[in-house]
């Protein structure tokens, strides 16, 4: 039930688009005509010729125009590679994956030579890469082991209007090596109009602006606020499909459970629709898709069917799908938040900004008239919505950002150059949650601890953990654990039909409730067994691809060891010295049965749960130590393990005193088959 209110503000028909190019003999001579059609392409030459002038610039130029496909292509095609590489930040991996695929495309080379990426635990360059697409989470890595970026002739920071913490980083670092490096040109290019913020913040660097070609959007709005959105999502998708005139939909939605789940009822639904209706081709795009499914988003819609794009907010300005005519915007997305005082941080769905919703509408209008549909009322836009997305170093911990810029030799976070401080409180409890690992000292200072855990391109807890285990003697399985944990939580696959057998196969790993970390352990350790066997991991209702991963993080992870010199060592026997490890970088997140069944954390008392797919869901150990907070009906624990109170005064003696761990011990435990045994 749609009311149409307006046609978009300023926008205006940018007259049509050139004609399509003649039938080009080859793919690359298609892409390199293609290249010429994006809105970038008629000043190509003054870009350069402003490059060439200033040494910082602004770019800002509408999604789709061609700002991260095509200037690092001019400029490699002007000479800057001559020199040094060009890289070009992204604040989303799959964004630098995929933008580094369709350059390489372009340029007809292979991905990983002359073109290539760089993201967390997967480097896809090589000696001839020139043009280096990265997360910008990576590139405040490289500060670390070349802190004049020397091997750089120019970088560009990429969609700086998303205002990741990693990017507000490096707007701090890069502006100062370009005090000294004046040979190196910086680009920081945004999709959104604001530019005069980063303008100003780089000494009024010029802003070059890139006319966008868009066309009207019609938005409509719900009459009534829904009570449900994604069945709201999945009804406007179906009345588009058998209402509407061709083109392709785009629906934004918060993140992988969600999509899997509309993905699925899609499915089932179009079943039913007969041979009348055009097909209805399914694409989902998240972060965590692998990487063979992610080219599907890009390629053409065949004649006479429809595609429908299921995207979280990365369609929204970081991937450009060409062929969308209608947008279904929900209005919500997962927005990470953080209490300095409680040191909790969650990922909520929060309603998006205004800012984020015009930017949403307009992906429909970039190759034709499109047509929005926006699953809320008038009102609440206009009442509701907040202008603008806080950018992310105000609601985050920012212990990792203090441990690096402490290894980068920046002490005075107080006065770094931020372009928006973050709230001194979170500075300081950041400061505070390192002194706590003791990779800060009394001084504020970089430890031996601090310096060996900076190494790892992990959150601070886990490097601890990791550095830790030397001491315990357990960094063999202490290394597989957290790169367990670092793929996420797609290790157990559980169909909707073979629950039960799934819940049994996961159970034997949990056998002795070892807790959720040994058991991730286990299953590393059986699967390495059969020597990384595909058919076990079916058998046994594992995700053979988040293991593949798992074993390339921990494969890396075992190369940083060496790096810091801690030997890879095998403890398996003792399963308390590994729980001991871990406690040495996780004692922060400690929670003790109530009588209430149950848990409350020791510092900063809150009320928690532990996540029903834990192993230890139905065991009730009395203390546990618990990987991370997710709130969804309740606030819950994933990832748990039983922990000695004692342990936490030992490991951590500053952090915890006797009394905080004292155990009245008058409560009766739950009886549990098998469990380890309770200090009390
Ligand atoms: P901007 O950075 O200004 O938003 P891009 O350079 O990302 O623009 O996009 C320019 C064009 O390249 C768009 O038409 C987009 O569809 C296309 N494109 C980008 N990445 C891919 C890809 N992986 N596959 C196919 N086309 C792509
Ligand atoms: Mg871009």
């Amino acid at each position: 039930d749609f009311i149409k209110e307006s046609v978009m503000d300023g926008i205006q028909d940018e007259g049509e688009m050139p004609a399509e190019s003649p039938d080009a003999s080859s793919a690359k001579s298609m892409l390199q005509d293609e290249r010429k059609l994006l809105p970038i392409y008629p000043y190509r030459e003054e870009l350069l010729q402003a490059v060439n002038d200033h040494q910082v610039i602004v770019i800002v130029g509408e999604t789709g125009s061609g700002k991260t496909t095509q200037i690092p292509q001019y400029l490699h095609e002007a000479g800057y590679t001559k020199r040094g590489k060009v890289g070009c930040t992204q604040p989303r991996r799959v964004a630098a994956m995929s933008v580094s695929a369709r350059v390489a495309q372009e340029m007809g080379v292979k991905l990983g030579h002359e073109v290539g990426y760089s993201i967390r635990f997967e480097d896809c360059t090589s000696e001839k890469t020139v043009l280096k697409y990265m997360t910008d989470g990576m590139l405040l890595r490289e500060f670390l082991g070349e802190p004049d970026l020397a091997s750089y002739s120019v970088v560009m920071v990429d969609e700086a209007h998303e205002r990741t913490l990693s990017t507000d980083i490096l707007f701090g670092l890069v502006k100062d090596i370009a005090r000294f490096r004046k040979d190196l040109k910086l680009l920081i290019s945004s999709a959104t109009l604001d530019a005069e913020k980063f303008s100003d913040y780089f000494d009024s660097a010029p802003i070059f602006k890139i006319p966008g070609r868009r066309y009207p959007v019609d938005i409509h709005f719900t009459t009534a606020p829904e009570a449900d959105y994604i069945d709201a999502a999945i009804v406007t998708v179906l009345q588009i499909h058998v209402t509407q005139p061709p083109g392709d939909i785009l629906v934004f939605l918060t993140g992988q459970e969600e999509i899997e789940t509309i993905d699925e009822i899609l499915k089932h639904r179009t079943r039913g629709l007969g041979t009348k209706i055009a097909e209805l081709i399914i694409c989902p795009i998240y972060a965590n898709l692998p990487t063979e499914l992610q080219a599907k988003i890009f390629e053409p819609t065949p004649e006479g069917a429809r595609k429908v794009v299921l995207a979280t907010n990365i369609a929204e300005t970081s991937l450009t799908i060409d062929g969308i005519k209608y947008v279904i915007d929900p209005g919500f997305c997962k927005i990470k938040s953080y209490n300095p005082r409680t040191g909790m941080e969650s990922l909520l769905v929060n309603p998006i900004s205004k800012a984020s919703a015009m930017q949403r509408a307009g992906r429909s209008g970039r190759t034709g008239p499109g047509k929005c549909f926006r699953l809320y009322t008038a009102y609440n836009y206009h009442h509701d919505l907040e202008d603008n997305t806080v950018p992310e170093i105000q609601r985050t911990n920012l212990a990792n950002v203090v441990l690096s810029l402490k290894s980068l030799g920046i002490h005075d976070l107080v006065n770094f150059d931020f372009m928006d401080p973050p709230p001194s409180e979170a500075l300081l409890k950041a400061l505070e949650q390192l002194f706590a690992l003791s990779a800060l000292n009394s001084r504020g200072e970089l430890t031996k601890v601090g310096r060996r855990m900076a190494e790892f391109p992990l959150d601070p807890m886990l490097s601890k953990m990791i550095v830790a285990s030397e001491k315990y003697k357990c960094s063999d399985e202490v290394i597989s654990i957290a790169a367990m944990l670092s793929v996420g939580n797609s290790i157990f696959y559980r169909p909707k039909d073979k629950q039960v057998h799934a819940d049994n196969a996961r159970k034997n790993f949990h056998s002795g409730f070892v807790g959720d970390h040994i058991a991730l352990l286990n299953v590393y350790n059986h699967w390495k067994e059969t020597d990384f066997s595909t058919q076990w991991c079916y058998e046994n209702y594992i995700q053979v691809r988040s293991m593949k991963r798992a074993r390339d993080i921990r494969d890396q992870l075992e190369g940083l060891l060496e790096r810091v010199e801690i030997e890879v060592t095998s403890n398996l026997s003792d399963l308390d010295a590994i729980k001991k490890a871990m406690t040495s970088g996780f004692f922060h997140h400690s929670a003790k049965l109530q009588k209430s069944g149950a848990y409350r954390t020791v510092k900063n008392p809150q009320t928690v749960h532990i996540h029903p797919s834990s192993g230890l869901a139905e065991v009730h150990p009395r203390w546990v130590i618990y990987h991370e907070l997710v709130l969804t009906t309740k606030e819950y624990m994933r990832q748990v393990t039983e922990l000695k109170p004692d342990w936490l005064v030992e490991i951590a003696p500053h952090y915890y005193q006797l009394k905080d761990v004292e155990d009245s011990g008058t409560k009766k435990l739950p009886r549990g088959e098998g469990r380890a045994e309770m200090t009390q």
